[in-house]
């Protein structure tokens, strides 16, 4: 019997490394459905690479519906979830209520709700396999290994673009330089988010819910090559990291064919051509975001996470449209986590109308700018 696959957001840049996957191992996988928001022509190609039998809009109405009774119906194992954005927070949730194992990229629904979709995959014997590549690599370091045994969890960053300007001149960055990151092709949205560096922190509180850590035990460190994806140290000195090129298709080949190693179409790291590896302390004077990120992990406030990855999805928008600047990011973001209530959503629909709230929030305080 074949794996039988969905992938939600087969457009993007992790839904096309996922396509790529599920081609490669074609004689493992076979894809029922393949979803994009309005790149019709992107899914019809996707569907002739990989023979799917549905495609879905989900710009159009009712797709949320229509995507839950296709993965019912058509008896899916596993879903891809390559789609950006926390307006999919309820997809995700829904996925994991209904029964299904989801190989996850979308960040953004961890960081909101992810209390809510751990308990709800604990619930439902859900698992929930990281793609995002440094949860990739800390589920790998992890494999017999105790938790109780773990002493911190590093996430490494690239550093994005601006890891070597100077604070004082990110007044003058414009966007087609936050566009360039140097090691990873990624859509725009997380790309920004790892030139602010909020990105890391956004990976903190994922770990944060992905392996129940404390949040004291989770650490950041620059690692300009992206070779080591992130490690863990144990409780006796020993330090266990995960390497490979900066290449999606890796942790996809990992959450997709969990527990079996499958091909990712990636060459391993040559060790002497790569000759040495770098690490840095990040400077949280010059990222603000992730200094702020950083903050809210220490106060494990779900409420806070929503609102402040709300305030960053909705001045990303804005810095991306031009209607404000890069440094003014990290202070929109201050200002909605200022104005929010600290009371935790008590279920996903909950989630869902704060996700608005503090839209709106940063919306007010974008157009006073
Ligand atoms: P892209 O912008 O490249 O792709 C987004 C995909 O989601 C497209 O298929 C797009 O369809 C679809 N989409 C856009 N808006 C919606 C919506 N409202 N509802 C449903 N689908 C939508 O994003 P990435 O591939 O870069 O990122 C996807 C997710 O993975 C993000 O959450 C990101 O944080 C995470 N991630 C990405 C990494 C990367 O290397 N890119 C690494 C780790 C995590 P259409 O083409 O029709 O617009
Ligand atoms: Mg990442």
């Amino acid at each position: 019997m074949k794996k039988r696959v969905a992938i939600i957001g087969a457009t993007g840049s992790v839904g096309s490394a996922g396509v790529e996957v599920v081609k490669a191992n074609s004689d493992i996988f076979e894809t029922l459905l393949l979803t994009a928001h309005s790149n019709e022509k992107g899914l019809l190609k996707a569907k002739e690479i990989l023979n799917a039998k549905h495609t879905i809009l989900t710009s159009k109405e009712n797709s949320h519906n229509d995507i839950i009774n296709i993965i019912n119906d058509e008896q899916i194992d596993i879903v891809l979830f390559a789609a950006a954005g926390v307006s999919c927070v309820k997809l995700v949730y829904d996925i994991v209520h209904n029964g299904t194992h989801i190989a996850l990229a979308n960040k953004e629904s961890i960081v909101t709700a992810g209390k809510l979709i751990i308990e709800e995959a604990k619930n439902k014997g859900v698992k929930i396999l990281p793609v995002d590549s440094e949860h990739s690599a800390i589920f790998q370091c992890l494999m017999g290994q105790r938790k109780q045994y773990v002493s911190k969890i590093t996430l490494t960053a690239s550093g994005g673009p601006f890891r070597y300007r100077p604070g004082d001149a990110f007044e003058y960055i414009n966007i087609s330089e936050a566009l360039k990151h140097p090691n990873w092709l990624m859509g725009s949205k997380i790309t920004i988010d790892s030139a602010t560096m909020i990105n890391k922190g956004l990976e903190l509180i994922e770990a944060r819910y992905l392996f129940d850590m404390e949040p004291d035990k989770l650490d950041v460190i620059i690692h300009p090559e992206s070779i080591v994806h992130s490690y863990i140290t144990f409780t006796d000195g020993s330090t266990i990291a995960q390497m490979g090129k900066p290449d999606m298709k890796t942790p996809i080949a990992v959450a997709l064919g969990y527990p079996e190693r499958i091909c990712s179409l990636v060459e391993p790291v040559d060790m002497f051509t790569q000759k040495s590896l770098t690490f840095l302390k990040p400077d949280l004077e010059k990222f603000k975001c992730l200094k702020i990120a950083m903050d809210v992990l220490q106060k494990d406030s779900n409420a806070l996470m929503t609102a402040m990855n709300a305030a960053n999805e909705e001045s990303v928008k804005s810095f991306l449209k031009g209607s404000i600047a890069f440094q003014d990011i990290p202070y929109v973001i201050e200002d909605v986590l200022a104005k929010a209530d600290i009371t935790d959503a008590q279920n996903i629909l909950e989630a869902e109308e704060n996700i608005i709230k503090y839209q709106k929030f940063a919306a007010e305080i974008i157009s006073k700018q």
